[in-house]
């Protein structure tokens, strides 16, 4: 089956000047969750403006289910719905005529069944003649998916669903993207959380600096990102790391006191225990130790310095 979006050498410049996409080559496969991950001012906001038709693309081309989306605007912008990453709607509304309103915006016929059927999968039903600003914050959000979703597209983007929100509410978000799924809607969805992509998505892609430097099924993918770092306090300071340490790639912190080891969670071997046995054979003594997941700025800097 053809991708239900097709990017082709997608560059995007500014008025300012500045190159947000550089060459971006994507196909998004009908029916999946495709996670797009990447650090702040990586270009996903603009590739998903772009792709919705909200700003225009400097080179390259976009079909939505085979339209062009300069070309056949229209009709490639009605198969999508985009939730942004900011809320903005009509604080004094109800949730059910702000809904109904964004439905008329595409030029559809009233549908209240549908619409009603919209609040109902969001868990809004109860809430329909409420003011929007009556509504959590949480509430807010479903009632822009809501939106997003009245004029019945086939594809949805979600950009940074969960960005400051609660582990709870975050779940809840989960539930809702994965029954749009079974309802046959394909999701793209833009987070810096890796967890996010991991639980959630069929396929990942990265991009940093406008690029798109690694696409894959999610289980390739976060077994490459699923680094982990391990900070050894040393109890006495060292200038440099002992050669025979070499192989661990250590990093040593400006003070002298500490090193920092990167291992791979999903690897056979994390290579811990021997390099504590090294330590201790090089006369190095710890005096504590952590570790954390790398983060994504992290295996950014690490993918793109990558040969
Ligand atoms: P975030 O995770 O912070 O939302 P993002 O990956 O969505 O980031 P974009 O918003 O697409 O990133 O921005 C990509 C780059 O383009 C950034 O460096 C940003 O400053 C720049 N940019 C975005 N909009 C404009 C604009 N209207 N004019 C000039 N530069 C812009």
């Amino acid at each position: 089956m053809p991708p239900i979006i097709s990017v082709k050498n997608l560059s995007k410049t500014y008025g300012s000047g500045f190159k947000a996409l550089n060459n971006v080559d994507l196909d998004i496969n009908r029916g999946e969750i495709f996670a797009l991950l990447g650090p702040n001012g990586a270009g996903k906001t603009t590739l998903i403006s772009i792709i919705c038709g909200i700003a225009n693309l400097s080179e390259g081309s976009v079909t939505v289910d085979g339209c062009d989306i300069n070309k056949d605007y229209r009709a490639a912008r009605s198969l999508i719905g985009l939730v942004p990453q900011e809320l903005h709607t009509d604080a004094f509304e109800s949730v059910w005529a702000t809904v109904s309103f964004s439905r008329g915006l595409f030029g559809k016929p009233k549908n209240p069944a549908h619409i009603e059927k919209v609040l109902k999968d969001l868990s809004l039903w109860d809430k329909k003649d409420a003011k929007i600003v009556t509504l959590s914050g949480g509430m807010k959000r479903r009632v822009m998916i809501a939106k997003a979703l009245s004029h019945e597209p086939q594809i949805l983007f979600l950009d940074e669903p969960t960005a400051g929100v609660d582990v709870e509410l975050r779940k809840g978000m989960w539930e809702v993207v994965r029954t749009l799924q079974s309802a046959g809607v394909t999701i793209i969805l833009t987070t810096h959380y890796i967890e996010e992509a991991e639980e959630m998505a069929d396929r990942v892609g990265v991009i940093a600096k406008g690029e798109i430097i690694l696409v894959g099924d999610k289980a390739g993918l976060m077994q490459k990102l699923g680094k982990k770092r391990l900070t050894l306090h040393l109890q006495n300071r060292i200038d440099a790391i002992p050669t025979a340490l070499a192989p661990y790639s250590l990093e040593l912190s400006d003070d002298g006191r500490a090193v920092t080891y990167d291992y791979d969670t999903k690897g056979e071997r994390t290579g811990i225990t021997s390099l504590l046995n090294d330590l201790r054979n090089a006369g190095i003594r710890i005096s504590d130790l952590d570790t954390s997941q790398s983060s994504l700025e992290d295996i950014f800097v690490s993918l793109v310095r990558a040969p």
